[in-house]
């Protein structure tokens, strides 16, 4: 089980303070405000990407992230393998599912996450690591774990086919109102900002 800390509106001085109490996966939803913790904030960390990835903000994001959980879409895997190809880096990604199946929402339907792992096989530069899914918001916990089941079911199902440079091994799913529930439907990784750093601004 690993602990992300969800650090969007966070200072870097905080963000050193959950580090030092032994936070080692940092999640950030803005390229902006990753940059800048980034360059202040020190240990042995990672740094995953957690908000939706413009494509013209790969070239900055390719700098900063040890791993994108955002991935949505076949142009971003594009623009991420190129960008990615030039410094040799192989990004590890996670597909977002939109497991709400929300029009306003970004991330791929559970039916074509399986297809979206397919095209991107043959990229060199970015290798699928698992899923990550939000589920509707303003859900309660207890609503929240349909959407957290049909997304595991995908990565049981991806995990059994076998699929090239796809390895199912993270599913990032639950925030500080639902990670419990998202523990018991099999996540390995939750996002956590309010109960660590109390509630935003
Ligand atoms: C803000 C955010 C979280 C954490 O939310 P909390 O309710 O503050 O724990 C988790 N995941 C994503 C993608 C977020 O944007």
């Amino acid at each position: 089980m690993l602990l992300e800390a969800a650090c969007k509106m966070r200072t870097p001085d905080e963000i050193q303070q959950a580090v030092d109490a032994g936070v080692r996966i940092i999640g950030e939803n803005y390229v902006q405000e990753a940059e800048e913790a980034y360059s202040k904030v020190k240990g042995d960390i990672r740094w995953h990407f957690i908000g939706h990835l413009q494509r013209n903000k790969v070239i900055r994001a390719v700098k900063v992230f040890d791993l994108i959980e955002s991935l949505d879409s076949l142009a971003l895997a594009k623009e991420l393998n190129k960008q990615c190809a030039k410094t040799g880096k192989v990004m590890e990604c996670m597909i977002e599912v939109n497991s709400g199946r929300e029009k306003n929402k970004f991330g791929v339907l559970p039916e074509d996450v399986e297809s979206l792992a397919d095209k991107v096989k043959s990229f060199k530069n970015i290798k699928v690591v698992g899923l990550m899914t939000m589920g509707p918001a303003n859900t309660a916990a207890e609503d929240l774990r349909p959407y957290f089941r049909i997304t595991r079911e995908i990565f049981d199902e991806l995990k059994k086919k076998v699929i090239p440079n796809c390895e199912m091994k993270y599913l990032s799913m639950g925030m500080s109102d639902s990670y419990k529930a998202a523990v018991e439907e099999g996540a390995n990784i939750v996002r956590i900002g309010t109960s660590i750093f109390g509630p935003r601004g």
